[in-house]
């Protein structure tokens, strides 16, 4: 009888640890007829133990009876049949029933890193198949990803450490990479004809010279207050630029009700704002700060970004973001705050954006490229795990090529 893998490791995790352990021969078949009766010491079998041994078929009721009816059992081990699952999930169609749908293209956001150097175009080292791109050729990618696609882009800005300082001018000056690049992107025809959504990221800290994501006060301390004003003024500015969705990752509070206070006393009250919400300090930004140059000049960001166990500030923070008015929320990493992810999703009804971060990327890049897993089946099951969790858009850095693998299923 031929087995699934699956049927086959159940078998063998039936047995005591010394089965497991023996190696199984070059090549050899998972077929396995009958599958091996392993001798049990006559002492109490669990119900799992029970399990292990079923391979063909379940129990009838009957059969069920004397199998819960104790003391009659003679060792057949067939489950009840209100236990057997197998049947439900046998063919890729019924497996397709079982769970979330593969997620749209529609649903998927590729974040950029946007430069001043016009055409420019620098693979960044820490993430392999990722690149700056300058603002005028950040188009011609974004076009060819939408004849692919892309329905969706986030932006952000690269700038030299030459021109920070310490209120960030250049986030949104006229030569602002994200600026020029805005500008560009929303003229371009192709990206028009299709709606694509210019998504652009505002923060501060690629732009400070601190590298802190607001502005300080005299004492090195965040200055909140000036911050979301600050926050707000370059958020009008993308608008104005062309951005089609305004999402603020600097994590001040009552950002999002300044930013939309001010879109709406301008006219944009139709621009909506995808808040990073529930933002961790977590060590997986890593590459990120390598591409954007954004690494703090001193400290850290751990008094405004939220601790890695916080699940209360967590949920507290998106839904204050709800309450300001976010559109959209987000949870930041997705992979190691699925949980997270499932408690927004039960406190909301608004649609929740999970970013699987870039060293996210990077851990299932370099671990594919070590063989530890197949890089497609790996991410799929990434992205299916972030969509079970309860998010509704992802963003990720492999989205070109989840365009790719999502045609081919
Ligand atoms: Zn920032």
């Amino acid at each position: 009888m031929a087995l699934s893998s699956d049927k086959a490791l159940l078998c063998l995790a039936g047995g005591p640890a010394k089965t497991l352990s023996s190696p199984m021969p070059s090549g050899a078949s998972l077929e396995v007829s009958p599958p091996p009766r392993i001798p049990i010491p006559h002492t109490r079998r669990s119900t799992d133990e029970a399990w292990t041994h079923h391979t063909s078929g379940c129990s009838s009721p009957a059969a069920t009876s004397r199998l819960t009816g104790g003391g009659e059992s003679s060792g057949t081990s067939a489950p009840p049949v209100a236990h057997c699952l197998h049947q439900g999930y046998s063919s890729r169609t019924l497996r397709s029933w079982q769970g979330v749908a593969p997620i749209s293209p529609a649903n998927l956001v590729y974040p950029l890193f946007v430069t001043h150097e016009a055409d420019g175009c620098e693979e960044i080292p820490s993430m392999p198949g990722q690149c700056r791109y300058g603002y005028r050729r950040v188009v011609s990618e974004v076009e060819r990803l939408v004849h692919e696609g892309l329905r969706a882009v986030l932006l952000f800005g690269v700038v030299p450490q030459s021109v920070k300082d310490s209120t960030g001018s250049w986030a949104d000056c006229p030569e602002s990479p994200v600026v020029l690049a805005l500008q560009l992107l929303s003229a371009s025809a192709v990206i028009r004809s299709i709606s694509t959504l210019l998504v652009a990221d505002v923060c501060l800290c690629e732009y400070t010279d601190h590298g802190h994501c607001g502005l300080l006060n005299p004492h090195g301390r965040i200055a909140n207050t000036q911050s979301i004003q600050r926050l707000a003024e370059v958020s009008l500015a993308y608008v104005k630029a062309g951005a089609d969705v305004i999402a603020p990752s600097d994590m001040m509070d009552g950002r999002v009700a300044a930013i939309k206070q001010l879109l709406k006393s301008e006219g944009y009250e139709h621009i909506p704002v995808m808040s990073y919400s529930s933002k961790f300090a977590s060590c997986f930004y890593g590459p990120f700060r390598d591409a954007a140059g954004s690494a703090p000049g001193f400290g850290d960001r751990k008094g405004y970004q939220l601790p890695p166990g916080s699940r209360g500030l967590a949920i507290r923070a998106s839904v204050r973001d709800a309450d300001e008015g976010a559109d959209f929320l987000m949870v930041k990493p997705a992979g190691v705050y699925l949980d997270v992810i499932r408690e927004v999703r039960n406190r909301t009804t608004l649609p929740i954006a999970a970013y699987q971060v870039s060293g996210e990327y990077a851990m299932l890049y370099f671990g594919a490229q070590h063989g530890a897993f197949d890089l497609k089946t790996a991410v799929l099951e990434t992205i299916t795990s972030i969509q079970r969790a309860g998010a509704d858009i992802v963003i990720s850095y492999f989205t070109p090529q989840l365009l790719k693998w999502l045609k081919e299923q």
